[in-house]
């Protein structure tokens, strides 16, 4: 590539003038000065370094410097920040240069946003620990993540220049972390294009096809939409105030979602867009003005009486406040129509920083974020979860649509969609919850377990008998109840290992064995536990008996074990992969070298060749092979990217492999004989389990059967489809949740 040296200075100088301009607005005497410092700083610390596309990386702190003003409305210590922000982690300075030149805040930022350094301990992950990291600094200052947020947006907008398994490995860490980050915070408008940058980089076919659609409709969309808001838009003219109406369709990704789920096709999904209505109010009436607006709407146009929301009166957890309601136009479709302030949708589109400039209107919706990061606070207060236990916790509270539910007195409790008694009973008190044996929801009483809705009023039964169990934990949603109980679980569990440590001493003392670390550590290994704790527990459990004890001391290993090569992450293993080179004669190539090594198909999602797949370095069983859209693959690249290496297919060879397919269609009498005979005789292709059942005249088979790749198989399905009363034919992903999870990070 020829750089030419003088355009580029004059381009790097266009976009530092352009983020100047744009920030003029909030800028207050001497912040000017301020980020013009923090620019030639990061020009200068980066000047020597590219970014993957070949452009000067200086192009990608003024990016997300931009972000953080336009999209996010940060201010100018954020703008610095962002300037910033990865000088600390790429270039010499150094976190004390940070303070020295621009202070302590800014210094605290940076920081939130530098990675840690260094080797990670197997088991850990340096994803979830980079991650609890920046949240740390959350707990001071709010900014960090929505700086984070615009880097990683800008990540995500320029993903097309990385390598093919960087490009899964981020936005898989994207959607499981990041996306519901930004709408917890209520960034609206950054959660739908992370979600839709996800959707381009991980499923290119699938989201080129929805576009395309969305593409293919808007015209005659435009036309339904003009001659449904006429008549509105009249009557509103007569109101005499000031309205915006704005149409847009969904998003790519909710739009996949829908198909996904509900298993239709494009044409089917019948709220592809909703109509907004945007009012000028003034703050004491915004509320009349809106319901105002929905009589005028209702008028017109039937409302489906079970799609009405009011998160005007009772905001969402994140700060959305908005009137929906669903219509039937006069040709038989239904609309969703929004109606909403502009203020109301400043917030809904922007955030978090948006509610900072209404702060003194609205002291609800404000308490609303401000308990969520109190737990989020909690949450990082507890020193005995691992970061992995952390990142788990944490994105339980960042999803879902929550409920509202009352006590017996009245009061409004917020919980997440699902929540159960037991989860409002630790809502109310640990106490309450540990104690908890059921309740009285609506006067009727329920179990412990039993799934609350809205409206739902609750009256929680104790017994000072009550304890908590393992079990409880598949009766809760909230991370709040989650952890209560993980909690006193973990008390009992120590009161066991005390228990068994007494037990054991006394134990080893009658069978002669002196109880050193040395030995202890022979009989971890031996019993199989990681930890002394583990050990004690177990022998406090009555899990390991004097017997057990007496064998182990008895036992002589036969030969003394050999110390196999620790494998760590992904670049131990390529190097291991270099010595084995050659050894073996097969069509899948691994690693940065492509080299040919053993590896092991997943079970969960059955990878064949000409799927896109990648490979996962396992604890036990070496490398798995999984596809790059098996149900496991978000949790594995967003947490254990380190274990994560290339994988491709070469040559399709005449080599079988095990994949699934569920047949849908109409029950006729000799549809199954047709089927087998397709895929036996004509195509001879070998099952290995068939399995039929009719549901009220429809038919399900799903076939266990062996193919040579994804030709092959498209082949096949095409066939299939053309067998009379066979709907649909389509390749399942997992044969049952359970093998998926035995797949997972130790399998
Ligand atoms: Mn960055």
């Amino acid at each position: 590539m020829v750089i030419d040296a003088v355009e580029e200075k004059k381009e790097i100088i266009n976009r530092y003038r352009r983020l100047l301009r744009k920030a003029k607005p909030i800028l207050e005497p001497g912040d000017a000065k301020l980020i013009k410092k923090a620019f030639t700083i990061s020009l200068e610390a980066h000047k020597d370094m590219r970014r993957k596309s070949g452009e000067p990386y200086i192009f990608h702190p003024l990016a997300v410097a931009e972000i953080c003003v336009e999209e996010i409305g940060l201010g100018t210590t954020s703008v610095i920040s962002a300037l910033l922000h990865d000088v600390v982690e790429d270039t010499d300075i150094e976190l004390s240069d940070i303070e020295r030149m621009f202070g302590k805040k800014i210094t605290r930022i940076i920081d939130g946003l530098t990675k840690i350094s260094g080797v990670f301990e197997y088991g850990t992950s340096a994803q979830a620990e980079n991650f609890r990291k920046m949240l740390f600094t959350l707990s001071e200052d709010v900014r960090v993540i929505l700086i984070k947020l615009a880097d990683r947006l800008h990540n995500m907008r320029t993903l097309g220049s990385m390598p093919r398994n960087k490009q899964l490995k981020v936005a898989s860490e994207t959607i499981y972390l990041y996306a519901p980050l930004a709408h917890r915070l209520g960034l609206n408008a950054i959660k739908s294009e992370l979600e839709d940058l996800y959707l381009r980089f991980t499923e290119e076919g699938v989201y080129d096809e929805i576009m395309g659609k969305i593409d293919d409709t808007r015209a005659s969309r435009n036309k339904f939409i003009k001659a449904f808001i006429s008549p509105i838009k009249d009557e509103l003219d007569k109101l005499k105030i000031e309205y915006d109406i704005k149409s847009r369709p969904k998003s790519a990704h909710s739009i996949w979602n829908k198909m996904r789920k509900q298993n239709i096709p494009f044409e089917e999904i019948y709220d592809l867009f909703a109509v907004r209505i945007i009012l000028d109010a003034p703050l004491d009436q915004e509320k009349s003005c809106c319901w105002q607006v929905y009589s005028i709407v209702t008028d017109y146009y039937t409302p489906n009486p079970d799609r009405l929301r009011d998160w005007i009166s009772t905001p969402k957890a994140n700060g959305y406040e908005s009137l929906h309601t669903t219509v039937m136009a006069k040709n038989g479709q239904w609309v969703e129509v929004q109606i909403r302030t502009r203020r109301m949708d400043e917030i809904a589109e922007k955030g978090y920083a948006a509610h900072w400039k209404y702060k003194d209107s609205n002291s609800t919706h404000e308490s609303n974020l401000e308990k969520w990061l109190v737990h989020v606070r909690e949450l990082l207060e507890r020193q005995d979860l691992s970061a992995l236990e952390f990142v788990d916790d944490f994105r339980g509270n960042l999803f879902n649509e929550e409920i509202f539910v009352f006590t017996p007195k009245g009061e409004l409790k917020t919980l997440p969609n699902g929540a159960t008694a037991l989860d409002f009973a630790f809502e109310i008190h640990t106490d309450v919850g540990a104690r908890c044996i059921g309740a009285k929801v609506n006067q009727k009483l329920v179990p412990i377990n039993h799934v609350l809705k809205n409206g739902d009023q609750i009256e929680i039964l104790t017994s000072a008998k009550q304890n908590p169990t393992e079990d409880w934990l598949r009766f809760v949603v909230s991370s709040k109840a989650k952890s209560k109980i993980k909690d006193v679980l973990k008390e009992d569990k120590k009161a066991v290992a005390e228990e068994g440590k007494e037990i054991l001493l006394r134990k080893l003392k009658q069978i002669k064995v002196d109880p050193n670390s040395q030995m202890f550590e022979k009989m971890r290994a031996y019993f199989r536990v990681n930890s002394q704790f583990d050990l004690n527990f177990k022998v406090g459990k009555g899990l390991i008996t004097v017997n057990d004890l007496k064998r182990f001391k008895d036992y002589k290993p036969a030969s003394p074990i050999k110390s196999k090569p620790q494998i760590n992450d992904a670049r131990t293993i390529e190097q291991e992969i270099s010595k084995a080179k050659g050894r073996y004669d097969d069509i899948l190539l691994i690693g940065e070298d492509m080299d040919v090594v053993e590896y092991k198909l997943a079970k969960c999602c059955t990878p064949i060749p000409g799927d896109e797949v990648f490979g996962f370095v396992t604890v036990n069983e070496g490398i798995k092979i999984h596809r790059s859209n098996c149900p496991n693959a978000t949790e594995l690249l967003a947490n254990h990217g380190n274990r994560v290496i290339k994988a491709k297919w070469t040559s399709q060879h005449e080599v079988a492999f095990l994949t699934g397919l569920k047949i849908i269609g109409t029950d006729r009498v000799g549809l199954i004989n047709d089927v087998s005979k397709i895929i036996s005789e004509e195509l001879k292709v070998n099952m290995s389990s068939i399995s039929f059942r009719v549901d009220s005249g429809i038919f399900h088979g799903e076939i266990m059967l062996y193919v040579n790749d994804t030709r092959h198989l498209d082949f096949l399905i095409r066939k299939l489809e053309k067998v009379e009363g066979v709907v649909t034919v389509n390749r399942f992903d997992s044969r049952n949740i359970d093998s998926a999870n035995q797949e997972k990070v130790n399998a």
